[in-house]
């Protein structure tokens, strides 16, 4: 018979936490914590299979889950003392959701189900009581009427507060047994006039009510919007817990609290949480009342009046630090956890993995290490390279004047600035039009996620760390300050004011979500530092990853800042941004305009100079790095003159009268651009384009050796090539400067002759264009439009709507389509390279910033991916990860035994520019390792068919599987990872 339930307490368990794809994470780890000997209240989960059978047969449950269900009960019974429905000592559960991925705030709880007119009063007199078993019963309908039958809190929100208004009292605790009696009356006459129906108070048909409803919950809009941002698959399904309660509002012995065992924000190894002293559930998380620290320290930072749990409940305060040790020791990861106190008895009520920052994900990581609780491999595992992001963008400049408004808590650091909107629609809107928004609300919700994603920053008056705004903006990577409780906040009037300070909708705003400052208007930004934590965390990254990371870089600002990430190398400088500087551009368009070869050279000799010195700070820059040029590249078309302004400009500088000028760019004009006169194919009809770029680069190549002594070797990048007869008419082209640039200066120009491969034909003629090419570079922009036949600038109006109907997993253009365009890659890397097997492969277009597409890149065997400068961490981190999937492997790798050939020359630079560890991963490196990685790690790359590889035997040698074990003795040194020892 199949499980469909699994219990946990009383010291042990059914489940485990690696049971989490069945159980959930919730109820994996409250098994996991029953088995550890915490005390957990006892209860059983109702696992995901039962969520996805449910919803394969008609939202019908399985046959044998009420006989499991109420076996489980029973235990429960058992191990309390307590009997569900009893009218004398009755047993309450709470009912809570639980996906394998932790989903905040996107799943309702119920607590103190179980109650009834007849349970109540056994409670009441149980506890001596009343006004707790009122209390309890009635927030029980409220939270069952909102989560189960539909009617939305706000009604008996609105309910309580006239029953407050009515009664004379204005807090929650001041409100009598009798007072609450009344107030649970109005609360069933309202769910009778509103359904036509009692409130169920048979028990039993409260727990179905509240499963079902966990169930349905699953396919509501928050939860499948919250899927569809975090690509969760549908079919993971959720858990239900159904879990004895215990009380956190019996009195001031009594509390409920959520903590993190190190500072989320930080990483800091301190205790941090916040608790209320007799409250229940997310009162603490609601903003409802203002929490209250656990440390003495937290609560001196914080500035609070109030005391710590440390000074209240000091013993209890102690349970819970052991806790605390005991869960970070067993889990190996900082734990987010929540608990309640009955009656000055701790209960553990949850335990995972918390969310954090990047910079503390980092800290954490590598204090963790040093702890000695985990490697370093998995330090790299833990971090999610996307998140590196958050660090790598800048802070409020210190020295920049700030006009301070107010000071909320720094709830997610990183600084943001933008347009004040007070709706989430409207960042949404706003946000879309390509604006920087920042969204204001008085506290968020899971309505507002989409809102919360598109702004740039979150800020809230109320509410606290743990918030909701907090930890959605913190896993979002938004800076997000909370609870500036100074700040008021008016919807209608789309204002917000603090003192006698008013800002409007549509006004700017900057908050800093380390500090939790607020400010009005723009405030400048530094970069961050790249030092301690990150630096090291990089080399361990640097020491596990087979492929390269180079930057797509053109200024020296680029290129200074791609080298402070450690790119290893230039993979594309696209020369002509370096044309539309507007000195540059009027001659240009003379060049262009040029109706002969002797009109054009005139302009071209102007632009000379202009582009060697451009080439000579790169190279400068790069100190001997791989410099990859592209020559000119985009249509024609983008560089023609619109402006009558522009055409007179010149007819003035060429001596043409207005009329040749307006008629040769009518002439020029192409209807489809992108498809027309672009890449090579201008070097076709003007070859003296090229040319001059080809000196350039030569000239700028000696220039650079001569003054520094350093050989430049650029690598000189055809785009658009669709096959070999192309290729060879721009080699010619390029040898023939290099000659004559050779002959007149007496120089030796040495060069690398490569090519673009971003058309589907050059993928198919990959094999003979390696002939003549010496590298490929995939561009996977173009590669991508012209694969699908999509253009990138006007897909942006139908590809959601594609994305939201499953047409395809993802967004093309940010994400490898691995299948089409991918295939196309695996087909031009295997002919490229049975033609020629030192082929060096690399990828410039925006993917190669991707981890999805790093980790592709890394797994069909190209040498490097090429992204812009700030993506260079990330795609380290990615490469790192992508290494490290496959555990033999990666230990062979560690070893430094895994081969690929070696690029000497290129060793030689980065050991000279101190970096060790990359130029031994180019001697240690594995293109040919790597298909068998692709092979073995299952990925999802369809098999390729193409002519057998034709392998030579040097190949065939390198290809040798490692030998077992180091290599000691005389021979040793010789094949293997060499430059790493000698310090
Ligand atoms: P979420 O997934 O939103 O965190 P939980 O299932 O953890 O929801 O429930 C929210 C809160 O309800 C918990 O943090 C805890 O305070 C309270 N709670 C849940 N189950 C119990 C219980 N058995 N006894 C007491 N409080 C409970
Ligand atoms: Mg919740
Ligand atoms: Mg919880």
């Amino acid at each position: 018979m199949a499980k469909w339930v699994y219990s946990f307490g009383n010291g042990k368990a059914e489940g485990r936490a690696d049971m989490r794809n069945l159980l959930g994470g919730k109820g994996a780890n409250l098994a996991e914590m029953s088995n550890l000997g915490l005390p957990v209240p006892p209860g059983f989960t109702i696992t995901t299979e039962v969520c996805t059978t449910f919803y394969e047969n008609d939202r019908k449950y399985p046959s044998e889950l009420d006989d499991q269900v109420a076996a489980a009960l029973k235990r429960i019974e058992e191990i309390t003392g307590r009997k569900f429905g009893d009218p004398k000592t009755p047993l309450l559960v709470s009912v809570r959701s639980g996906a394998r991925a932790s989903m905040p705030g996107m799943m309702d709880t119920v607590l103190n189900l179980g109650l009834n007119d007849r349970t109540v009063e056994g409670l009441a007199a149980e506890t001596g009581d009343p006004r707790f078993a009122y209390d309890s019963y009635r927030r029980f309908i409220q939270m069952y009427g909102d989560v189960v039958l539909g009617i939305d809190h706000h009604h008996f929100e609105d309910i309580l507060e006239q029953h407050k208004t009515e009664c004379g009292v204005t807090l929650d605790t001041e409100l009598t047994a009798a007072n609450l009696k009344a107030l649970v009356a109005a609360y069933k006459k309202k769910v009778r006039d509103d359904l036509g129906r009692d409130f169920p108070t048979e028990v039993n048909e409260q727990l179905w009510g509240a499963v079902g409803a966990v169930f349905g919950s699953w396919m509501n809009q928050r939860a499948i919007t919250y899927r569809r941002l975090h690509g969760i698959p549908e079919d993971w399904g959720t858990a239900v817990n159904v879990q004895a309660m215990v009380f956190g509002n019996m009195g001031d012995d009594c509390a409920t609290g959520v903590a993190f065992t190190r500072d989320p924000s930080t990483g800091e190894n301190v205790f941090y949480g916040e608790y209320l002293v007799n409250a229940q559930g997310e009162d603490v998380v609601a903003g409802i009342r203002t929490p209250q620290h656990l440390t003495i320290k937290g609560k001196q930072a914080n500035k609070s009046k109030l005391p710590a749990m440390e000074e209240t409940m000091p013993e209890t305060f102690k349970q819970l630090l052991a806790i605390r040790d005991k869960l970070e020791a067993h889990y190996r990861d900082m734990q987010d956890i929540e608990f309640t106190v009955q009656r000055g008895k701790l209960y553990m009520l949850q335990t995972r993995n918390g969310k954090r920052t990047a910079a503390a994900a980092l800290k954490i990581a590598v204090e963790m290490v040093r702890d000695g609780l985990i490697d370093e491999s998995e330090a790299v595992r833990r971090i999610e390279p996307q998140a590196l992001d958050q660090l790598l963008h800048p802070t409020l400049d210190p020295k920049a004047p700030r006009d301070r408004l107010a000071r909320g808590l720094p709830a997610s650091p990183g600084a943001a600035s933008g347009t004040v909107v007070f709706s989430a629609d409207e960042a949404e809107v706003l946000a879309a039009k390509g604006e920087a928004v920042i969204l204001v609300r008085v506290e968020t919700s899971p309505e507002d996620i989409h809102g919360m994603h598109a702004a740039r920053g979150i800020l809230t008056t109320r509410g606290g760390m743990t918030s909701h705004a907090a930890v959605v903006a913190r896993g979002m990577g938004r800076p997000c300050v909370s609870g500036a409780g100074e700040i008021r906040i008016d919807y209608q009037a789309k204002t917000m004011s603090v003192r006698n300070r008013v800002l409007k909708a549509g006004e700017q705003l900057t908050l800093d979500g380390s500090t939790g400052e607020v400010f009005a208007g723009e405030v400048p930004t530094v970069q961050p530092e790249l030092s301690g934590d990150f630096a090291l965390l990089m080399t361990w990254a640097d020491k596990f990853r087979q492929i390269g990371v180079w930057a797509n870089a053109e200024t020296p600002l680029d290129a200074r800042t791609a080298k402070r990430f450690g790119a290893e190398g230039i993979g594309l400088s696209r020369t002509e941004h370096m044309f539309f500087d507007p000195q540059r551009i009027t001659a240009v368009r003379e060049m262009i305009m040029a109706e002969d070869v002797p009109g054009r050279e005139k302009a071209l000799a102007k632009l000379l100079p202009m582009q060697r010195q451009d080439f000579i700070e790169l190279f400068s820059i790069m100190e001997g790095l791989p410099v990859t040029i592209r020559l000119l590249d985009p249509p024609l078309h983008e560089f023609l003159p619109h402006a009558e302004a522009e055409m007179q400009q010149i007819a003035t500088e060429t001596g043409k009268d207005l009329a040749a000028v307006r008629a040769r760019a009518a002439r020029l004009r192409e209807v489809n651009p992108m498809l027309g006169h672009r890449g090579c194919r201008l070097a076709v009809t003007y070859p003296e384009i090229y040319e001059m770029q080809a000196r350039a680069i030569f000239e700028a190549a000696i220039a650079v050796h001569k003054e520094t002594g350093r050989q430049v070797v650029p690598e000189v990048m055809i785009p658009l090539i669709t096959g070999r007869a192309e290729l060879k008419l721009m080699q010619k082209l390029v040898e023939d400067v290099a000659k004559a640039v050779r002959e007149e200066t007496g120089a030796d120009v040495e060069y690398r002759l490569g090519t673009m491969i971003e058309l589907p034909r050059a993928c198919l003629r990959a094999g003979e264009i390696a002939e003549i090419a010496e590298f490929f570079s995939f561009g996977t922009n173009d590669l991508t439009q012209t694969t699908y036949g999509l253009s990138r600038d006007d897909a942006g109006n139908f590809l959601d709507e594609y994305e939201k109907k499953k047409i395809i997993p993802r967004d093309p253009f940010v994400s490898i389509d691995e299948v089409g365009v991918g295939e196309l890659m695996k087909i031009a890397t295997e002919r490229g390279r049975s033609t020629r097997p030192e082929l060096k492969l690399g990828i410039c277009g925006e993917h190669g910033g991707d981890p999805a597409s790093v980790r592709f890149c890394a797994m069909i065997g190209l040498d490097y991916v090429s992204c812009s400068p700030y993506r260079v961490p990330i795609a380290r981190l990615a490469a790192a990860q992508a290494a490290l999937q496959v555990p033999e492997y990666a230990a062979a790798v560690t070893k430094g035994r895994a081969k690929r050939p070696s690029d000497d020359r290129h060793k030689r630079v980065l050991i000279a520019a101190g970096r060790r560890s990359a130029a031994s991963r180019i001697s240690g490196g594995v293109a040919h390792g790597r298909p068998q990685l692709a092979a073995r790690s299952g990925m999802a790359v369809s098999p390729v068919t193409v002519a057998p590889k034709k392998v030579s035997t040097a190949k065939k040698a390198r290809r040798a599987p490692p030998k077992t074990g180091p290599k000691k003795g005389p021979k040793g040194g010789g094949g293997k990872s060499r430059g790493r020892r000698k310090k």
